[in-house]
């Protein structure tokens, strides 16, 4: 036996024992870099404390990407829509610096509402999921649906002797976003479950709500005018309600379609 043997043994049985406290804490990212951070920190004569940094700092990493994605996957994102792709100018009666304001979810600290109103096609689901998507970047909790989901879900629910686990579920998160209120008129049920939802929320969590139907109309949307009063006083209490009244943003790009073709066909010369 040569002098090194030994010690090269004992050194192996440590690096397994570290390995395996690695393991059983569950610190995978960190147990998976050890030999690569062993290696350099021998290259490049890191000390213990930066190596241990190096070593702690994957783990941290890993853990932050995995709370992301967990968070993501909670949401249900509809679509891939970002604040950042949200064309300000576009959207008319839109303040940027208002969506500025919500892009830093501050308001969720106060649990705030907010309101979007405004006709098919003027971005309000975009600005929603945008808003949503900064949420969970932000770290909360975050669930988007539609009315029309909710509702079913909580018929199914009501069928299935899970009310009260679908109000807690509803509850739960930090921002919870509503699209598409007042495409299709609710039946009495749904309406009552809406506004269970919305009252167990109120002065605690946010709720973001689209709609294509004024305040004024909200009657006509929940079939009863004194749940619709009820479910606005603690909607309106604390919110932010943005107008989008533009023109649509999808008739937009129509537009624009057929105005390229157009300059296409008659070469360059608008037609009168
Ligand atoms: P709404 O929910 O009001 O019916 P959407 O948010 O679905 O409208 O918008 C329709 C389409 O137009 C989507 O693809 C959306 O990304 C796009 N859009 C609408 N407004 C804007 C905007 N101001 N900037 C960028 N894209 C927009
Ligand atoms: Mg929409």
């Amino acid at each position: 036996m040569t002098p090194t043997e030994p010690s090269t043994m004992a050194a192996a049985s440590t690096y397994q024992q570290l390995r395996g406290h690695l393991a059983a804490l569950k610190l995978h990212a960190a147990a998976e870099a050890l030999p690569g951070v062993l290696d350099q920190a021998t290259d490049q004569g890191w000390g213990l404390t930066a190596a241990l940094e190096r070593l702690l700092a994957i783990e941290v990493d890993a853990d932050t990407a995995r709370r992301l994605a967990g968070r993501l996957r909670f949401a249900c994102l509809p679509t891939a829509a970002t604040l950042e792709d949200f064309d300000t100018d576009a959207a008319s009666g839109v303040d940027p610096a208002l969506i500025r304001e919500l892009g830093t979810c501050r308001y969720l600290e106060t649990a705030t509402n907010v309101l979007l109103v405004g006709p098919p096609g003027t971005g309000k689901t975009h600005l929603a999921v945008g808003l949503a998507r900064a949420a969970v970047h932000a770290g909360y909790r975050t669930y988007v649906t539609t009315a029309a989901d909710l509702a079913a879900r909580c018929h199914r629910a009501a069928i299935e002797g899970r009310w009260a686990t679908t109000m807690r579920f509803y509850a739960g998160p930090t921002l919870l976003v509503i699209d598409e209120l007042g495409y299709l008129p609710l039946p009495a049920e749904a309406s009552a479950a809406l506004f269970q939802v919305i009252s167990q929320r109120y002065l605690k969590t946010s709720t973001i709500i689209t709609t294509n139907r004024s305040v004024a109309s909200w009657g006509d949307i929940l079939g009863d005018t004194t749940v619709a009063a009820a479910m606005l006083d603690r909607l309106l209490h604390r919110s932010v309600v943005l107008h989008l009244d533009g023109e649509s943003y999808r008739l937009r790009a129509h537009q624009a379609a057929a105005d390229t073709l157009r300059h296409s066909v008659t070469g360059n010369t608008r037609t009168p």
